[in-house]
């Protein structure tokens, strides 16, 4: 197990800014996903904690160690990180057992000692039974079980990988997710899980940093990321939301304030000190959509069916918003819609043409208590 400790970590390539200023404590132990789209810089910040690259600005501690710096450079083979890729880079020569035992194999360590520990490491990926298996012979789930026994056959405190699952099937993904965390759990070691994928990084981590440009914008546990996102940025990354312009109708108190959207008035919890007459946006979950008789009239535009309920987009009031729906229903249907609950967050001021009361029919309006 390690604790990591990045301050202010920044790495420039040329003109492009890779890793911009990213602060991360990773205490003892835990497992953290980093997420965001292609080329946000999540390869390179896994470099520079692995110590591929070496830092520009701030700093990188390992247990409280200095292992990154302007000045400090700790190489990768003196920083007890391993690092599973997202090609397997398998010897194709080696068994199964010769390729876990690589690491150990280079480091020198007597022959009794590193068949322990590549039994121990084999055993914890369930490959035991294939030790003698050239890597040919095996499945990319298989193959992919190697590296991270080789990873672990030198028993690191630090384990990072990157787009580990990239190359696998869906079914196999979802095997391997519950192997890693079962591994984590077993092993204690703290990882670092790079991900473009929402879905994957939210079943396997503790916590995820949302990565965007170079910066961590947030870092959350999953639930929280869903539910109290810090920009639309991490909304939109994050599962399905609709991003609903309004105005501020009572300000901030305790973390609820009431927004005019759509031709509703809506409550919302926010993180954001709003004030009555601010511009505002929601983040609206589709479960939070109710759909019925209540509410503002809504048109429904696209209807795909999901197994056991149906997505659907609908239009209120010039605004397009997801929601779950339990039948099917059909392009130009129309729908009354209220919503349960949202998230606000700071948005530009209105237009005088948007506001709510005057766009949407009497009568229409609904409060939600
Ligand atoms: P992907 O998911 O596509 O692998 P990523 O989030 O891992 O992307 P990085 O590989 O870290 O992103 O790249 C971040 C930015 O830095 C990109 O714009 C990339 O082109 C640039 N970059 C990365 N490595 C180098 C390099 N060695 N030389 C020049 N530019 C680089």
């Amino acid at each position: 197990m390690a604790r990591i400790d990045l301050v202010e970590v920044a790495k420039t390539f040329g003109a492009t800014r890779a890793v911009d200023r990213v602060d991360l404590v990773i205490p003892h132990g835990e497992f953290v996903a980093i997420l965001g789209p292609s080329g946000c810089g999540k390869t390179t910040l896994l470099r520079l904690l692995a110590g591929l690259e070496r830092v520009d600005e701030g700093s990188i501690r390992v247990d409280g160690a200095l292992v990154s710096s302007a000045e400090t450079h700790v190489p990768p083979e003196k920083r007890n990180v391993g690092v599973v890729f997202q090609s397997y880079a398998l010897w194709p020569h080696m068994t199964v057992a010769e390729n876990a035992a690589y690491p150990l194999r280079v480091a020198r360590v007597p022959p009794t000692e590193r068949a322990a520990a590549t039994h121990d490491a084999l055993a914890a990926v369930e490959l035991d039974a294939l030790a003698q298996r050239l890597p040919h012979e095996l499945s990319g789930g298989q193959q992919q079980r190697v590296a991270l026994a080789r990873c672990l056959t030198a028993k690191p405190g630090l384990v990072l990988m990157d787009e580990p699952l990239a190359n696998l099937d869906m079914h196999l993904r979802e095997r391997m997710l519950a192997e890693f965390r079962a591994f984590h759990a077993r092993s204690g070691a703290t990882i670092l899980y790079i991900t473009h994928d929402q879905a994957e990084a939210m079943s396997v981590a503790d916590r995820i940093g949302v990565m965007q440009g170079g910066r961590l914008v947030q870092v959350a546990a999953p639930e929280e990321l869903y539910q109290a996102p810090a920009t639309v940025e991490v909304a939109q990354f994050i599962g399905v939301a609709s991003i609903v312009p309004g105005r501020v109708a009572l300000g901030t108190i305790n973390r609820l304030c009431r927004v005019d959207a759509l031709g509703l008035t809506v409550q919302a919890q926010t993180a954001s000190d709003l004030r009555t007459g601010d511009g505002a946006l929601l983040v609206v979950r589709p479960e939070a959509v109710i759909l019925g008789d209540r509410g503002v009239t809504a048109v429904v535009q696209r209807s795909a069916y999901l197994g056991g309920r149906f997505l659907i987009e609908i239009e209120a009031d010039g605004h397009r918003l997801k929601a779950y729906a339990d039948r099917r229903v059909v392009p130009g249907e129309r729908v009354g819609v209220s919503i349960a609950s949202a998230w606000a967050l700071p948005g530009p001021p209105l237009p005088q043409r948007s506001l709510p009361h005057g766009s949407t029919p009497a009568g229409k309006r609904f409060e939600i208590a």
